[in-house]
């Protein structure tokens, strides 16, 4: 999201997404950044308002095209730079840390940061003073009143800001269609001491690498039930490092313990904490219920928690995994059974706290898809009072509203592309490359090989055709001796002037063959044609 007032402009974190469908090996989406170029000049910073990879996944790439300084917490920084260092990027970024409650002051804009809770530590909500007015961006947020790590949601901020009055409150959707409170990341706690009281075998316990309050909350009753910890998956072993070495997480002393030394534990003195809850093919519980984890796997009497919920387009995923799970003889605790699960996000009376508390003249909901911005819509016109179809706007990607004193108003609609991103290389991948992989996909590849006389131009020998992935074809049937025909026919028809002009002599053939393989076997494959001289 970009801020602008007069002639400047601030953006608001740069994260990257996860197609639901996965588009032909491409699991990373980012915005396409190329909108931005407009206000090139314009641009003075990035705030990150905290360190989850939809806020944060896309800032080198952001960086690569626009150099702007970035402020955020310690923790979320710690994160950034982690990525920004895959990218040998360090040393060309300027990171600025900031506190809770710190107001950095960044041309006409004095942005103050305001302690969030959420399901990661270390967030903010933000307060865009602008002289225009000011605007509240709530980041994730949800009002939880006892977190585990760090302070509760810092209402009191809020409410001097809102006294002081607020043009806009831009508000997080993502739970906008769940009615009370979000429950406070305390909540689990019963669940898991159950757990571990009840559990004889191995403990194994899938979640967010990121959920930082869940891992001090397993750490915590580990150790108080006499188990040790072990972290597996990369992504976790990373945040557990960058928490502990900033003091967020406390892991109580003697608890964690390696790999190697985990195997020399009996069954009941062990906790696994793994990454793979979304059954992600490649992460640690994938790997674990699959066998094919370096010596280790599932077996008959492990107790698998699965401390997260479901993102929507995971469900295949997440049902195979515990499919393979089940095969393997393990218990599996699931967010349906125990409470083993809380949400980050605001349900609909966090967000009356919320609009009560800031008291906006405007509401823009935002993050979440269409419909939880439309419920939180309709849930604020129909339970708070002055709030109506006029002050609650609806916006979508690529929309810019102009935020005046009395009035809003969509001034232009963009058009906003995906970048798609390669998950082994971390490199964009272009538009044309996933339309290209679709093709290939529905229809196949023919490769045509044709042998000319360098001299003549006439044909030698006979066209290679070969076939990958095309449908309906038997190799017995004189289907490939017929395309055959049809290719050496329309060389045969065309004039030497056509032939000498290569690419008008390859996309005739193109358009022949395609033709041909329509009228027998209905299929549209990806035809590339090469042409080799003698
Ligand atoms: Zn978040």
């Amino acid at each position: 999201m970009g801020v602008r007032y007069g002639d400047e402009m601030i953006v608001v974190d740069a994260g990257m997404g996860f197609p639901e469908e996965t588009p032909y090996g491409v699991d990373i989406s980012i915005p396409d950044f190329s909108f931005l170029e407009e206000y090139r000049d314009e641009l003075t910073a990035i705030i990150l308002t905290h360190g989850h990879e939809d806020h944060i996944g896309a800032l080198a790439y952001i960086l690569r095209k626009f150099n702007l300084p970035v402020y955020s917490s310690r923790f979320t920084l710690a994160l950034a730079e982690k990525r920004l260092d895959e990218f040998e990027m360090l040393d060309d970024v300027l990171l600025h840390r900031v506190k809770a409650n710190d107001i950095v002051e960044i041309g006409s804009f004095r942005v103050e940061f305001i302690h969030a809770s959420h399901s990661l530590v270390e967030c903010f909500s933000l307060a865009i003073h602008t002289p225009a007015g000011t605007i509240i961006h709530t980041g994730d947020y949800k009002i939880d009143d006892t977190p585990v790590i760090g302070k509760p949601y810092d209402l009191a901020t809020l409410e001097r800001i809102g006294s002081e009055g607020v043009l806009a409150l831009l508000c997080d959707s993502t739970n906008a269609t769940v009615p009370g409170r979000t429950p406070s990341e305390q909540a689990v706690i019963p669940a898991f001491q159950e757990i571990f009281e009840e559990t004889e075998g191995r403990l194994f316990v899938s979640t967010f690498s990121s959920s930082l309050h869940r891992l001090q909350i397993i750490f915590d009753i580990a150790h108080e039930y006499g188990r040790r910890v072990c972290v597996l998956g990369r992504s976790m072993l990373k945040n557990v490092e960058i928490a502990s070495e900033q003091g967020l997480l406390k892991i109580p002393h003697n608890t964690l313990i390696d790999l190697g030394d985990s195997r020399a534990l009996d069954d009941d003195e062990i906790c696994y904490l793994v990454t793979g809850s979304q059954g992600e093919m490649r992460a640690a519980l994938w790997n674990l219920a699959t066998g094919i984890y370096k010596g280790m796997q599932i077996e008959k009497g492990d107790t698998v928690v699965l401390s997260a919920r479901i993102i929507p387009g995971n469900e295949k995923n997440i049902s195979r995994l515990i499919g393979h799970l089940y095969k393997r003889g393990a218990n599996i605790i699931e967010e349906k059974r125990r409470l083993v699960h809380v949400s980050g996000h605001a349900s609909q009376e966090d967000i009356r706290i919320m609009v009560e508390t800031v008291k906006p003249k405007f509401v823009v909901p935002i993050h979440g898809e269409y419909r939880m911005l439309f419920r939180q819509k309709e849930f604020i016109k129909n339970h708070i009072a002055g709030y109506d179809d006029d002050n609650i706007i609806l916006i979508e990607n690529g929309e810019i509203l102009e935020i005046g004193e009395h009035s809003t108003q969509i001034v232009e609609k963009l058009e906003i592309f995906k970048t798609f991103i390669d998950e082994e290389s971390m490199e964009e991948i272009e538009y044309e490359t996933v339309r290209e992989r679709k093709k290939l996909a529905y229809g196949g590849a023919i490769s045509l090989v044709i042998t000319l006389d360098k001299q003549s131009q006439k044909l030698v020998g006979e066209p290679i055709i070969s076939f990958q992935g095309v449908a309906g074809i038997d190799p017995l049937n004189g289907f490939a001796a017929e395309a055959r025909e049809t290719v050496v026919k329309a060389i045969n028809d065309m004039t030497p002037q056509q032939i000498a002009d290569r690419p008008v002599f390859k996309e005739n053939l193109r358009i022949q063959l395609k033709r041909f393989l329509q009228k027998e076997i209905s299929s549209k494959p990806v035809i590339v044609t090469s042409v080799v001289e003698l």
